[in-house]
């Protein structure tokens, strides 16, 4: 069950709003925006799959938290109203700067141990802070500004006014955050600061209320809230986070994890939430301005890779799913999960699978010119015995140069900084026309096949090509009858650049993101601008694809070969 709660007692800025992860019964959560109050609202229930199941070829696929989800949590209900998120042209937080607060002295030792190391760890992740980068606002009339890792500081003990926190509303946080502010206990805050400030257990039966909201229990409970005021000219972005103690009323309901976990997992929530709304207005919501971009994905926790930290999934726009992120050497299937070498086993012949993406070296992959795809051990992906049977299974096996090795990108998208696609602008197949950058809509003039001949064939097959063999800086790659030339060949590295001619990168100019800018070559610098995604099907021996066995998600499912059918389990997303 949702509940909306819409502030209208308290004003901040033009637009009051109030964010929470609502508590109700189960962990529940809920954003609004609004200047009026409204009555609560009730969304239907939508079944979950349960622990350890999953359905397919959903938009809202959910990830289980695995064993660690109790039965009684097997129905929590999923968003009724998920994404894709819209924006609303305002800011977003591009680079956050954690301030973790301690409101007194009687914090929860293990917080007050482990969250500051927590907050600095998971906002210096590129696994989980990089692809936010989908959700940039460097569209016409946007804020331009980048999301990518930020930081956190050392953590500060205020000595507040009511250290006990029993009896105490949102009002008074402010109050004494803006005190804190001005006597200089806590920085200053700029554009990026967002202070997490965590409660001491309170008086039983306590709450903190929050517009008619209260803390871990009551009406409307919460585990967690961000907010923002106006202190001066300066936007104070803050969060609450109640103690989860025993008896606290959020040590059941607030997650399935350990105590300290389920906080980690709602501070990854608002802290997400906060970077992409941060003034609860304005940024990255639902159309129907009900939900942020964690509220989709209430309750999915995941462990970041090669670390202990528990944190909340996030929802994607790009893939439609709830994920903790992606890394260099992914491919991404349906429901957003990755491509594997299970178990880390490098014997010849063992059978690929699929399974949640974690960061892991047995998820990582490599285009190369062959084509190949390689993956641990230097090794590759195979169709076993040359075996073109429909659903034949494939497996990892060393690299041979065989035509049962060669994998294609086919029908594929180009998409780069800003989420946009490579295009033959009005589809005119001219020799000649100018490549440029707009919105991906699927049509046949923006999707390229990556050839084995190193080309990168568009949509009546000819050729991306640096015209006249010039490598000057700036020079805009245009489409034209292939030749076979060194001006037509082009290799995707690893880290996401595409290089040709004297060693040039595709390169978005001035990573200027507007419809219709021109694609040219450039210098490689490594920049945002020159990392690009492919994204479709992966063609082998014989013209047939790679392919998820009836678009089954579920953890282990092995990859198969089978007719091209242009279907949602035949998409693939590569992250070079
Ligand atoms: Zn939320």
């Amino acid at each position: 069950m949702r509940r909306i709660i819409m502030s209208g007692a308290y004003q901040s800025t033009s637009a009051a709003a109030v964010t929470a992860i609502v508590l109700s019964g189960v962990l529940s959560a809920c954003s609004a925006a609004g200047t009026e109050e409204s009555p609560m609202s009730t969304e239907q229930s939508v079944s979950r799959p349960l622990s350890g199941q999953r359905v397919a070829a959903q938009s809202t696929l959910k990830r289980s938290s695995g064993a660690s989800t109790p039965s009684s949590n097997a129905s929590l209900s999923p968003s009724v109203d998920g994404g894709p998120l819209v924006y609303q042209f305002g800011p977003v937080i591009s680079k956050v700067k954690v301030v973790p607060v301690f409101w007194g002295n009687n914090v929860d030792g293990t917080v007050k141990a482990n969250i500051p190391g927590f907050l600095s760890r998971v906002t210096q992740s590129h696994f989980y802070m990089d692809w936010l980068a989908e959700y940039s606002t460097t569209m016409p009339g946007g804020t331009n500004q980048v999301i990518g890792t930020g930081s956190a500081t050392a953590a500060i003990t205020i000595s507040p006014a009511n250290p006990t926190a029993n009896h105490i509303t949102a009002e008074e946080i402010q109050t004494e955050l803006a005190a804190q502010i001005d006597s200089h206990v806590l920085p200053q805050a700029d554009e990026n600061t967002f202070y997490m400030v965590y409660f001491p257990p309170l008086q039983p039966g306590d709450h903190i209320t929050n517009v008619g909201g209260h803390s871990c229990g009551g009406a409307d409970a919460f585990c967690g809230v961000h907010r923002n005021f106006l202190h001066g000219s300066a936007s104070i972005r803050y969060a609450i986070i109640p103690d989860f103690g025993p008896g606290s009323g959020c040590d059941v309901g607030c997650g399935s994890n350990t105590q300290f976990n389920n906080v980690t997992a709602v501070s990854s929530h608002e802290l997400i939430e906060a970077v992409t709304d941060p003034n609860t207005v304005g940024g990255w919501r639902t159309a129907s301005n009900t939900y942020e971009i964690a509220d989709t994905c209430e309750a999915d926790q995941d462990t970041l890779p090669g670390s202990s930290d528990v944190v909340q999934l996030i929802w994607s726009n790009r893939f439609g799913v709830c994920t903790s992120g992606y890394g260099p050497g992914n491919v991404v299937g349906l429901g957003g999960k990755c491509i594997e070498v299970p178990g880390y086993n490098t014997t010849n012949g063992t059978s690929l699978d699929y399974f949640d993406c974690n960061g892991g070296g047995n998820q990582v992959w490599r285009a190369n010119s062959t084509p190949q795809l390689t993956g641990l051990g230097g090794k590759c992906i195979d169709l076993p015995g040359y075996n073109t049977a429909n659903g034949a299974i494939l497996d990892l096996y060393d690299c041979n140069g065989g035509g049962n090795q060669a994998w294609n990108f086919t029908y594929a998208e180009i998409r780069g900084y800003g989420n946009k696609c490579f295009e033959i602008p009005g589809g005119n197949t001219t020799n000649g026309t100018g490549i440029d950058y707009y919105d991906c809509h699927n049509a046949t003039n923006q999707k390229w096949t990556f050839t084995t001949a190193g080309e990168i064939r568009g949509q009546d097959n000819k050729c991306l090509d640096v015209p006249a063999a010039n490598t000057a800086n700036g020079t805009q790659v245009v489409y034209s009858d292939c030749n076979g030339g060194q001006n037509q060949k082009w290799a995707v590295q690893p880290g996401g650049a595409i290089t040709g001619l004297g060693n040039k990168c595709l390169d978005l100019p001035a990573s200027n993101t507007a419809n219709g800018t021109g694609i040219v070559i450039y210098d490689c610098n490594g920049g945002q601008n020159q990392k690009w995604v492919i994204s479709g099907s992966v063609v082998g021996f014989g013209g047939k694809c790679l392919d998820l066995p009836a678009s089954n998600a579920a953890n282990g499912t092995p990859l198969a070969f089978y007719d091209c059918l242009a279907a949602g389990n035949q998409n693939w997303t590569f992250f070079p």
